[in-house]
């Protein structure tokens, strides 16, 4: 089966995206997990623009470099950005709505295309996974597939560019030891999903990534990930490289 694109009646992110574009704000975006109590995603957040970006990801943009493939796109702001840097970027999502949007808000390159799918194709040398970039990888078991489409879809020499954060603290006891049992799944294993007035998304799962085991990952796979920077709230930015 091809890895999917989202269909519009239940893409609420999507939906979020377009009205926030039309009307300059949008409705509630609601977002649930069984992990968490509801929450509201601040559809705004989505809009930023480079000053209203955290500093995980300036650096990440100031480190893009040649043809770079942002991944997960949303409503464009940073290929938006890189663009007006003269980068040459292609976005990529599974919204058919967040693409369409994209192309209104002036993103030249803008597919609607899953990462995941094999007829995604050619060299990159950034590829950027941002705003907790390392959600599409979904589950830790899914690291081995997302590593071997990085190697396809990396240029010689090419890097990964991607945010996360350590959910440790969802698991932590008073003296910061990890209350966990061995078949515990990762804690950083987040399933979520969305409502935007009627639309509601299906389930889906959001990989939440500490650097250690990012790592470990890595070079299972044969690449190097190297801490590039590290934010207030257990969050860092990550680069990844082939190993030597
Ligand atoms: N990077 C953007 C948007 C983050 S929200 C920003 O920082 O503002 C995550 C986005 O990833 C959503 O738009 C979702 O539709 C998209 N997405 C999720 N899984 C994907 C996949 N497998 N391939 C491509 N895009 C995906």
């Amino acid at each position: 089966m091809r890895p999917p694109i989202l269909p519009r009646e239940k893409d609420p992110m999507g939906a979020a995206i377009e009205d926030y574009h039309r009307r300059g704000c949008a409705d509630e975006l609601a977002i649930y997990s069984t992990m968490f109590d509801k929450d509201i995603f601040p559809v705004e957040t989505l809009f930023r623009g480079y000053d209203e970006m955290p500093a995980l990801e300036r650096i990440a943009l100031e480190r893009a470099a040649g043809q770079v493939l942002d991944v997960g796109a949303g409503s464009g702001c940073h290929t938006l950005e890189l663009q007006r840097r003269g980068l040459a970027c292609t976005a990529i999502d599974i919204s058919p709505r967040s693409v369409e949007v994209m192309r209104a808000r002036g993103v030249e390159r803008a597919e609607l295309i899953n990462f995941f799918d094999p007829a995604l194709q050619g060299r990159y040398d950034t590829l950027l996974f941002l705003m907790n970039g390392s959600g599409i990888v979904g589950r830790l078991a899914n690291l081995s597939l997302f590593f071997r489409r990085v190697r396809e879809l990396l240029a010689p020499g090419g890097q990964v560019l991607m945010d996360s954060s350590d959910l440790r603290f969802l698991v932590e006891d008073e003296e910061g030891n990890l209350d966990i049992a061995p078949e515990d799944p990762y804690y950083g294993e987040i399933d979520f999903q969305m409502a935007y007035g009627e639309i509601l998304g299906d389930s889906f799962d959001w990989l939440y990534i500490d650097f250690d085991t990012l790592h470990f990952y890595a070079q299972k796979a044969g690449f190097q990930a190297e801490l590039i920077a590290e934010g207030e709230h257990f969050d860092f930015l990550a680069r990844i490289t082939d190993k030597m």
